[in-house]
């Protein structure tokens, strides 16, 4: 999609911190990192977020949690754990409307969760 930060980052016009790529997703570092491991899990393709996404989308959603696990154990996180954060509107501060999950580990987080 025009415009969209994640859609060219996954197209390669600007450049990330590339974790893990393959035809469907991209893993990449966020560029202000909330904890020692901060990884944003996206979509190639365009969706807006999980209100926008279709029944056709099923099996990419179920990829980006496979994904999002597979990060935190590339990562080293799995054992010491991790958390996975995905903000949706603006009450929950989504900044880029392009889906995406934040896997977030190596420290203890907050007990709260919002
Ligand atoms: P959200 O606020 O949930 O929409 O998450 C968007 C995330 O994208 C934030 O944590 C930003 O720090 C991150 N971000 C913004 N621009 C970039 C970029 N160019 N590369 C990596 N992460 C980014």
């Amino acid at each position: 999609m025009e415009n969209c930060l994640f859609c060219k980052i996954a197209a390669g016009q600007i450049p990330s911190s590339k974790v893990y790529e393959d035809e469907q997703v991209l893993a990449f570092r966020d560029i202000a990192p909330q904890a020692p491991v901060h990884v944003l899990v996206i979509p190639k393709k365009h969706v807006s977020g999980w209100y926008d996404a279709q029944e056709e989308n099923d099996a990419l959603l179920a990829k980006l949690m496979r994904t999002a696990s597979a990060v935190a154990k590339m990562e080293g996180i799995v054992d010491s754990g991790f958390r996975v954060v995905s903000n949706c509107g603006a009450d929950a501060q989504q900044t880029v409307k392009h889906l995406h999950l934040h896997v977030l580990g190596g420290r203890a987080m907050a007990g709260e969760m919002a």
